[in-house]
Parts: structure tokens; C-alpha cells; sequence
């Protein structure tokens, strides 16, 4: 059992304030993503948890206890580094073995937890190789067999995948997920990348510029994005964003733009009615790409109308890029019909779809 709590905690690097008033709660066994643009505090934040940083504010919780001053090797954790770092002089096996033989741990112990640990990860086979020997992937495998074989609390994971290929990346997003599950552990795990994080964690924690964004598991935070920043780094190609007035209409609201008029259904005017005073506001519309019906002829209902720039094929789906006014968006649909450059398109816009941000603060108006 272990659950990791942050509290208020901040890290400052001389006058860089690179995680500011930092709380968050990491459940037992949960796989807790940290996601955020390079610089924006992950791992700093996974190295104070680690203990391999100091701690300038606040407080770390390890179950129930605080951390703060507890040296790393006493905190039951073990962490995995996107650089695997493994001894170029010792094979696979005395590579994975090495933590355990600094604990001083009886040979039969550490012949035994080594073995399970390939096993688990698929790399028996290559214990007596040494790392010159190995791909990308099969270090990494090894890199996490070394934290492993610990059987720690806490796993903490810094964009372990990231420098991998593509291909080898999205099969080592499924192979952690089921490590995730077949050690029954706890992890936090640092990416950059919104799609590991979608499709990997129970939860994910969004930092921009040390700023705790919004937490939430993979459908609310893309879903129901707290703000704009949230919206526009989940989800690819991102979320579209068209400036335009927010003003009532009777008893309900109504999107202007110079291109085009959205009237917003029931359930979206009630939210807008509960906070909205004035008549006209200025916002951000939001939509998706995929919160489009596209048609070449002009439907009933149509939204809006637009020019196509240029199609992007994507086998079974097509991105289009149309132009809206002064504005380009990107819309997606599945391939299958022509879709010529400078021709008219009409858009349906799925109305539960529709988000709206201020347009200074950047706060969803729909939460
Ligand atoms: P991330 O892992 O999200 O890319 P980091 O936690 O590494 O972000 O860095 C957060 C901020 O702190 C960045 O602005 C970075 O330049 C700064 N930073 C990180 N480590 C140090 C350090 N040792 N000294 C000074 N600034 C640092
Ligand atoms: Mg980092």
C-alpha cells in the first residue's frame, strides 16, 4: 500500500520558480500521469518525491508520512530515467542485480528476484548479454527490471519511453500498462506526450509553467477541459479556437463571429446563465476537430461555411484544413469522399461538443 501526497509545495532554483504551490494526491495503486510542455516542472516535481531534490516549500507524504527529510534510499521508491543508464561493464543480469547487491541481499534472493523480473518483462533470454548488445527497447526493459527487483512503494517513471522510436514507443505504452498491472503497484509517471498520457494513466495531473492545470482521468480532462490550455494540449490535431462574442438571444445565448452565428443548445445557455452577466462577452469558441459533420452540399442546420485549403490523408481518416474568414481550422472525418481544394465546405458543428473559453482569463465558461 502506498499513496504519495504533495502539499503547497513549491521548487525555486535561485530566482526560477519552477513548481509553484504544488498539491496533489497520488492513490494507492493508481498510474498517475504528470503531463506538461518541457519545462513545466514534471520532473522536477518527480525528483523531489524521489528525494533527489530539495524541497523549497511545502510538504511530501509518503502514506502518512512526511518525507521532506528522508534520504532517498529510505523512502521505498525507485525511479526509471528516460537515459537507461545502465553499467556498460556489467551484463543484464548483474545490471538488474545491482541494487539488490548494494542492500547486501543473500545470492539465492537476488537469483530469484532478478529471474522474476525478466520474466515479467520478457527479457530472460537476455541476461547474460552485455547493454552493447541490446536495442533501445530491451535497455529500457532492463532499466525498469533494476527498479523492479527492489519491489518498492512507489514507481517513478521520467518520460522512460520517450526517446524510442514510434513503433516501439506504442508498444511499450501497452507493455507498461499491463507491468502497471501485474505488480499492482503505485506509479507516477512523467511524459510530455498527451497520447501516453491518454492512454496510460488512471488520472492525469496537467502543469503548465509550474501551475497545477486541472486533474481529472483522461475523459474528464479532454472532455471537459478547465481551461484553454487544457483543451489545446490534449487531443491532436488540437482543439480549434475561433474569437468570437458571446450574446444572449431570448432566453438563451448565441455565438457571433463575422463568418458565422452558432446558437447554443439548452443545456449549454443553463451553465452560461448561472455565471454570465453582462450581454455581449468576448470568448474563444472550441471545437475539435472530430466535432464536425462535413458536407461538400450545403444541408439543412448548417453552422458554417467555409473554403477548403488543403486535405491531409490519413488512411482511414481525412484532416481538412478549411479556411473561416481570417481563420483556418482543421476538421476530421473518414475518408471516402472527394473533397477538392478552394471548394465550398459546410460544417454541422456537434452541439454537445461546443466548448467556450474567456477570452483573458482563458477559463472554461461551461465548469
Ligand atoms: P520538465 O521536466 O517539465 O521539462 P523541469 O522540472 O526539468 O521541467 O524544469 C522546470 C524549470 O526549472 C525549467 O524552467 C528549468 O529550466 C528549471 N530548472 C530545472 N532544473 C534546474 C536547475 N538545476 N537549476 C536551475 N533551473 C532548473
Ligand atoms: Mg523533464
Amino acid at each position: 500500500m502506498a499513496r504519495v501526497r504533495l502539499e503547497k509545495v513549491w521548487k525555486r532554483y535561485g530566482s526560477v520558480e519552477a513548481v509553484k504551490d504544488l498539491s496533489l494526491e497520488c492513490q494507492d495503486r493508481e498510474f498517475l500521469c504528470l503531463l506538461g510542455p518541457s519545462g513545466c516542472g514534471k520532473s522536477s516535481t518527480l525528483r523531489m518525491i524521489a528525494g533527489l531534490e530539495f524541497i523549497s516549500e511545502g510538504s511530501i507524504y509518503i502514506d502518512d508520512k512526511v518525507v521532506n527529510n528522508v534520504d532517498p534510499y529510505k523512502r521505498d521508491i525507485a525511479m526509471v530515467f528516460e537515459s537507461y543508464a545502465l553499467y556498460p561493464h556489467k551484463k543484464v543480469f548483474e545490471n538488474m542485480a545491482y541494487p539488490l547487491r548494494v542492500q547486501k541481499l543473500p545470492e539465492a534472493d537476488i537469483q530469484k528476484r532478478v529471474r522474476r523480473a525478466a520474466e515479467i518483462l520478457d527479457i530472460a533470454g537476455l541476461l547474460e548479454r552485455w547493454p552493447r548488445q541490446l536495442s533501445g527497447g530491451q535497455k529500457q526493459r532492463v532499466a525498469i527490471g533494476r527498479a523492479i527487483v527492489r519491489d518498492p512503494k512507489v514507481f517513478l517513471l521520467d518520460e522512460p519511453i520517450s526517446h524510442l522510436d514510434a513503433k516501439l514507443r506504442t508498444h511499450m505504452r501497452g507493455e507498461l500498462k499491463r507491468l502497471h498491472r501485474d505488480l499492482d503497484a503505485t506509479m507516477i509517471y512523467v511524459t510530455h506526450d498527451q497520447l501516453e498520457a491518454m492512454t496510460m494513466a488512471d488520472r492525469i495531473v496537467v502543469l503548465n509553467l509550474g501551475v497545477l492545470q486541472q486533474v481529472g482521468t483522461p475523459d474528464e480532462v479532454f472532455n471537459h477541459p478547465r481551461n484553454k490550455f487544457v483543451a489545446g494540449f490534449l487531443g491532436d490535431p488540437p482543439m480549434n479556437f475561433i474569437p468570437s462574442q458571446l450574446q444572449k438571444k431570448g432566453k438563451g445565448y448565441k455565438v457571433v463571429h463575422e463568418q458565422f452565428t452558432l446558437e447554443l443548445p439548452d443545456s449549454i445557455s443553463r451553465k452560461l446563465i448561472a455565471r454570465q452577466s453582462s450581454d455581449s462577452v468576448e470568448v474563444e469558441l472550441g471545437l475539435r476537430p472530430e466535432s464536425f459533420d462535413l458536407s461538400s452540399k450545403q444541408p439543412d442546420g448548417c453552422d458554417m461555411q467555409g473554403k477548403i485549403y488543403v486535405t491531409e490523408p490519413l488512411g482511414e481518416d481525412v484532416i481538412i484544413d478549411i479556411t473561416l474568414g481570417n481563420e483556418k481550422i482543421k476538421a476530421k472525418t473518414v475518408i471516402g469522399q472527394a473533397w477538392q481544394i478552394d471548394e465550398p465546405i459546410y460544417m454541422r458543428v456537434k452541439h454537445d461538443r461546443i466548448h467556450l473559453f474567456d477570452k483573458t482569463t482563458g477559463e472554461s465558461l461551461l465548469m
